[in-house]
C-alpha cells in the first residue's frame, strides 16, 4: 500500500491564522483561522464566490495572500526563504477540471511528474502508479487516453496521479462538481476509502452528504469569513447561524 498520512501527530498539518487576501479592492478572505489536524478531514461549504477556492489555493501559496500566516506540517510557508517546490511536493490538489494531459495514457499521466519531478526511475514511477490506478479502481484502464474515460474515471485517475506524488495531505476542490450526478459517487467513494486510511484532507464540497459521513470538521464559509464550524452532523442538523441556515436549505 501506498504511504500516506504520514504526518506527525503534534504538528497541525495545515494552521492558517488571520488570513487576509484581496484581488486589488476586492476582499475575499477576511481573517480566516483555521487548523486541520494529521489525518483528520475539514470539509468547506459555502455560497459560490465566498472565497472557498481562494483559500484552499493559497495553502499551497498558488494565491499569494495579502496578509496572515500559513504554516504546513509546522513550515511557515510565506516566509520569503521557504523551499516552495518541497513544500508543494507535500501537498496534493484535485480541482473541478481534472487537468490530465489528453495526449498520454493513464499510466503516462501518472508516472510523468514522479519521474519529472521527483526524479524516481521508470520502474519505480509504474509500480507506484499502478499500485495507485488499483486503489481507484481504475488499473484496468491504465493503457486508454483520458478521452475514452467518463468524467468520474478521468476524476479518479487525477486523484490517482496525485497520490502517485505520495503527498501527506490532500486538498479538493468541488472534486465531483463537474460529474454527471451517477458518476460522483464512485469519485466520493475513493475520497472516502482515503479518508479511512489516514489521509489528511480539505475538503471544498457541495456533497453534505459525503460531509457529515466522512468529515471530522465542517466549516461554513460566506463572503470571506467562516460564520461557523463544527462537528459536521451538529453543523447540518443544527446551524446556529442565520447565514448558514439559508444556505444549507438550498442544498440540502
Ligand atoms: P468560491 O470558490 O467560494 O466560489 P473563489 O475563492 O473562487 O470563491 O472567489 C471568491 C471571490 O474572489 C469571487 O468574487 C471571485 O470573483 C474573486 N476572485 C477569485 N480569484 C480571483 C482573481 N484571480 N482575480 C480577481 N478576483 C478573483
Ligand atoms: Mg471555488
Amino acid at each position: 500500500m501506498t504511504r500516506t498520512g504520514q504526518l506527525s501527530p503534534d504538528v497541525p498539518a495545515i494552521e492558517v491564522a488571520d488570513l487576509h487576501k484581496s484581488f486589488g479592492e476586492l476582499a475575499v478572505l477576511k481573517g480566516i483561522d483555521l487548523t486541520v489536524d494529521a489525518g483528520q478531514v475539514v470539509c468547506v461549504v459555502g455560497p459560490s464566490g465566498s472565497g472557498k477556492s481562494t483559500l484552499l489555493r493559497c495553502v499551497n501559496r498558488l494565491e499569494e495572500p495579502t496578509s496572515g500566516k500559513i504554516r504546513v506540517e509546522g513550515i511557515d510557508i510565506l516566509d520569503p526563504e521557504v523551499d516552495l517546490d518541497r513544500v508543494r511536493a507535500r501537498i496534493g490538489m484535485v480541482f473541478q477540471q481534472f487537468n490530465l494531459f489528453p495526449h498520454l495514457t493513464v499510466l503516462r499521466n501518472l508516472t510523468l511528474a514522479q519521474q519529472r519531478v521527483l526524479g524516481r526511475g521508470k520502474q519505480d514511477a509504474q509500480r507506484i502508479a499502478i499500485e495507485n490506478l488499483e486503489r481507484v479502481g481504475l488499473i484496468d484502464k491504465k493503457d486508454a487516453y483520458p478521452a475514452h474515460l467518463s468524467g468520474g474515471q478521468q476524476q479518479r485517475a487525477a486523484i490517482a496521479r496525485s497520490l502517485s506524488m505520495e503527498p501527506d495531505m490532500m486538498l479538493f476542490d468541488e472534486p465531483t462538481s463537474a460529474l454527471d450526478p451517477e458518476l460522483v459517487g464512485d469519485v466520493l467513494d475513493v475520497m472516502r476509502g482515503l479518508a479511512t486510511s489516514g489521509m489528511t484532507m480539505m475538503v471544498v464540497t457541495h456533497e453534505m452528504g459525503f460531509a457529515r459521513e466522512v468529515g471530522d470538521e465542517l466549516i461554513f464559509m460566506d463572503e470571506g469569513v467562516i460564520v461557523e464550524s463544527g462537528n459536521p452532523r451538529d453543523v447540518l442538523s443544527n446551524p446556529r447561524h442565520q447565514r448558514t441556515q439559508a444556505f444549507l436549505s438550498k442544498v440540502l
